[in-house]
């Protein structure tokens, strides 16, 4: 995105953004966490809501001060985590008023950042980009706002209503559910199914089979030897399910880990090889023909692909700064399995934007087993013994992750 479009973006932002409410029991505000983005773009801070607020409006009257005004009746900010104070983000300051928060960011002087909010599709909270631009950039871009004086939004005798909330101990893990300990539920989405045959390849072979039984395969290897994983399908026979119904269900089980399990086609039968994906805002030209087929959406028997926009992308990025790292080290462990032990050719690890992704909100990949349309790929595919060797080589990369990924986090909680 062109700074020019980022800005156009930003001023529509700071009109007050409404939120549905759902109900009108106490809001808690537990913490603010912020990260940096895994974009390499600027820096994240989320605002960890219990249920969804009535509505806000941010603003960056100078360069090194972001305001915002949070909105709700009654929020409750007891034993808040705050960030520590210090780094580019340097502090976080809360006030409390009448009917809405008043929330003061301050930065370092060399952080040239311009700010923007959204609500997180995924979770009640409020994420709030911090994206890198210029020292011009942000110089113009501040010139629209006044900055607030929270002091003069209440009448002077009522004025101890306005207080600042003390921060309770500083706590910087930003996704709530990345403090699991454990990896405990594994979602296995084998792709298409019933009216939705994916690529048709050499002798007809209809992807939603090949990667059905692939999937099952994969399930039985995890029962058996990781048996304190809980193996989730979004499909286990020939059923259509949409695209966005697929990710629903992993977040329904709070799944670590969200693999959807795909075969190629292509015009030309001597293109064959593996491919890994994971959701990233770096979507490669080549990775466009493979969108198109996988976002294919299905209405009233229509087919239209659905696309993500620039904007989806960047909120993805900022609610799973976190989930985005892990699914690139996972995607580079099974890339790594498939060309060194299961001998397969790589076409590598890449990042494409793909909608069944976008809905799962966990560490996520979307893996391409191999061309249908390459005769000797697909007697290979076709095949028990084919099947095995990949299942087994998803399998070994998600059982390496999850060991990694259980040390990591017993050297964080014991610290
Ligand atoms: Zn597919």
């Amino acid at each position: 995105m062109n700074g020019y479009a980022f800005l156009r973006i930003c001023a529509v932002l700071v009109i007050v953004f409404s939120i549905p409410q759902t109900s009108i029991a106490q809001i808690h505000l537990n913490r603010v966490s912020k990260a940096e983005r895994s974009d390499g773009k600027g820096y994240v801070v989320r605002f960890h809501f219990d249920q969804p607020i009535d509505s806000f409006q941010v603003i960056q009257p100078a360069t090194d001060l972001i305001q915002m005004q949070l909105f709700g009746k009654d929020i409750d900010t007891t034993g808040i985590d705050l960030p520590e104070i210090g780094g580019k983000i340097q502090e976080v300051r809360l006030y409390k008023m009448e009917d809405s928060y008043g929330v003061d960011i301050y930065l370092d002087q060399n952080v040239y950042v311009m700010a923007s909010a959204y609500p997180d599709k995924y979770s009640d909270d409020l994420l709030l980009a911090l994206t890198k631009a210029t020292a011009y950039e942000v110089e113009v871009f501040t010139q629209q706002f006044l900055a607030k004086n929270w002091y003069l939004n209440v009448n002077p005798e009522d004025a101890l209503e306005i207080t600042m909330v003390p921060a309770a101990e500083p706590d910087d893990k930003f996704n709530d559910l990345a403090d699991k300990l454990k990896f405990d539920t594994i979602v296995i989405d084998a792709g298409h199914g019933g009216k939705d045959p994916g690529n048709v390849g050499y002798k007809n072979t209809r992807e939603k089979d090949i990667v059905l039984a692939i999937s099952k395969k994969l399930g039985e290897y995890i029962e058996e030897y990781l048996p304190d994983v809980k193996v989730i399908y979004t499909r286990e026979d020939d059923t259509f399910i949409d695209l966005y119904d697929r990710g629903s269900i992993a977040n329904k089980h709070q799944g670590d880990l969200f693999v959807s399990i795909h075969a190629n086609a292509w015009h030309n039968p001597s293109v064959r090889g593996t491919e890994v994906f994971f959701l990233g805002l770096h979507r490669s030209e080549s990775s466009l023909e493979i969108m198109k087929k996988e976002n294919m959406i299905f209405n009233d028997g229509e087919r239209e692909v659905r696309e993500l926009t620039e904007e989806e992308l960047l909120i993805y990025e900022l609610a799973h700064s976190g989930y985005i790292a892990n699914s690139e080290r996972i995607a580079s462990m099974m890339d790594h399995q498939f060309s060194k032990r299961a001998n397969r050719k790589s076409r590598g690890v890449k990042q494409a934007g793909f909608v069944v992704l976008y809905e799962a909100s966990m560490p996520a990949l979307l893996v391409e087993v191999g061309f249908l349309t390459n005769p000797s790929e697909q007697r290979f595919l076709a095949s028990e013994y084919g099947q095995s060797i990949m299942a087994s080589a998803i399998f070994r990369s998600i059982r390496d992750y999850k060991e990694e990924y259980e040390r990591s986090q017993e050297i964080t909680s014991s610290n």
